[in-house]
């Protein structure tokens, strides 16, 4: 019982209290992210709330703030905070949303859409960084992400229809399943290349009539989207 009241308070601490990194989050939020013109006040305030630190591992917890991406193990990165806060303007989501990502990664994108829309679902491909990703989210008390292992290529179909799709991980064409599993009236946003050194965000809306138009945005660089089949 004392065991579960500690947990209780240090979860309570976590999720709301000050955590020593609220004057880095300000920084960042004003020199990385407002400064390169990111607007949006409520994503501008996920940012702020967001504690990226916990989402990185513990070694790099004093970089967590820094103007860069992130180690998280198995080859793959956290992305930088920018660039976080630029595609979640980007997807431009209403708190009636149901969103799907590709790529939980640390799981960092979730949590920062999490306070901005109804439910997140998230898959990642990397069985130990699902597992992980889950259980930070749980701590961070973002509990309506739900995330799932398994392959990106063929989306959550038992979950479909979302009204927003976001890829962090790029393949070289977005995958038709996805795009058969966004509402009419939806969007995507995905980094979209064949190689590291040749990827453009691209933003897909899809109209009331089905039909999608495609603009890029600017060029990027995130891991590529793999496959296990
Ligand atoms: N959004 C993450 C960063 C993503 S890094 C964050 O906020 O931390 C890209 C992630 O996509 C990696 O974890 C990688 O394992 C995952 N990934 C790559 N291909 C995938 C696929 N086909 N389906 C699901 N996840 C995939």
């Amino acid at each position: 019982m004392g065991n579960l009241v500690v947990a209780t308070v240090s979860i309570v601490l976590l999720v709301s209290g000050p955590d020593g990194f609220t004057e880095s989050r300000e920084r960042m939020v004003k020199h990385q992210i407002q400064a390169r013109g990111v607007r949006d006040a409520q994503v501008l305030k996920a940012m702020r709330d967001t504690p990226r630190h916990l989402f990185v591992p513990e070694k790099l917890r004093s970089h967590a703030y820094e103007d860069t991406p992130l180690p998280i193990g198995f080859g793959q990165t956290i992305s930088q905070p920018y660039i976080v806060a630029a595609m979640t303007e980007l997807l431009d989501v209403e708190p009636g949303h149901r969103v799907l990502e590709i790529g939980t990664g640390s799981g960092y994108q979730a949590a920062v859409l999490s306070p901005l829309v109804r439910e997140v679902f998230s898959m990642e491909i990397v069985e130990d960084l699902a597992k992980s990703a889950a259980l930070t989210l749980r701590q961070t008390g973002c509990s309506n992400v739900s995330v799932r292992y398994g392959d990106g290529y063929k989306g959550w179909p038992e979950k479909a229809p979302f009204d927003r799709i976001i890829l962090t991980a790029a393949p070289p064409e977005i995958p038709q399943a996805l795009f058969d599993q966004l509402v009419p009236g939806g969007k995507l946003v995905a980094p979209v290349g064949s190689s590291p050194l040749n990827q453009e965000l691209v933003v897909v809306d899809k109209g009331r009539d089905g039909k999608l138009k495609r603009r890029t945005v600017f060029p990027v660089r995130f891991v590529p989207m793999v496959t296990n089949n």
